[in-house]
């Protein structure tokens, strides 16, 4: 690359790290930037600043949060008993799109995957089981349908049969009209919205 001047050069090695942006495209947005009005440029920055600052995690199902508590979450209107388990908060941003859905959510924070290291400790697994240890509830296991969002539905599943609990539990399994080794945040919202309505119980 040409001897550019060094902010640029660090600006583009920065855009670069982020997912599906390379080389090409990381210059290219540089130079946009750089002919770009200066208080575009102060607004961006500041928004991504705000992300890390201003973002919490819910202390219920793990999701992106203003409080403590999401609104999802603190809305009355939502069935607090039926319980969305997915991989990440893009997959439930996913389904909250599709609309229609009067559940909650629990985000586990990614899926088995013993080539990456990430064992079921490293899941948000044991606060799932605390949320329905005295309450009736459906888990709808809405992991990807990759090999490693299946076992970890098959892990939950299990450990939920094992769990010695009053309560009872059903245990569904989204719909097999997503296509096998996709992930829920790339599926359209009528293939998403037939796999939560063709539900199936495991
Ligand atoms: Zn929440």
């Amino acid at each position: 690359m040409a001897k550019l001047p060094r902010a640029v050069t660090e600006l583009v090695n920065n855009l670069e790290r982020l997912p599906g942006i390379g080389p090409k495209s990381a210059t290219r947005l540089a130079f946009y930037l750089l002919t770009t009005p200066e208080e575009y440029v102060a607004g961006l920055a500041d928004s991504i600043v705000k992300i890390k600052s201003q973002v919490k995690i819910c202390q219920k199902c793990w999701s992106v949060a203003e409080d403590d508590i999401c609104e999802i979450c603190q809305d009355k209107a939502r069935d607090k008993n039926l319980i969305c388990v997915v991989e990440r908060v893009i997959d439930m941003v996913a389904l909250e799109n599709v609309g229609g859905y009067n559940g909650v959510y629990h985000v586990l924070g990614g899926a088995i995957n013993p080539l990456e290291h990430v064992g079921p400790e490293d899941l948000k697994i044991g606060e799932l089981i605390d949320r329905i240890r005295d309450e009736d509830t459906e888990i709808i296991l809405a992991t990807n349908s990759t090999m490693e969002g299946e076992a970890t539905a098959l892990y939950i599943k299990k450990k939920l049969e094992n769990l010695n609990s009053k309560s009872q539990i059903k245990i569904t399994r989204i719909g097999s009209g997503l296509p096998i080794g996709a992930d829920l945040e790339y599926a359209d919202q009528a293939t998403l919205a037939r796999a939560m309505e063709g539900r199936r119980e495991i």
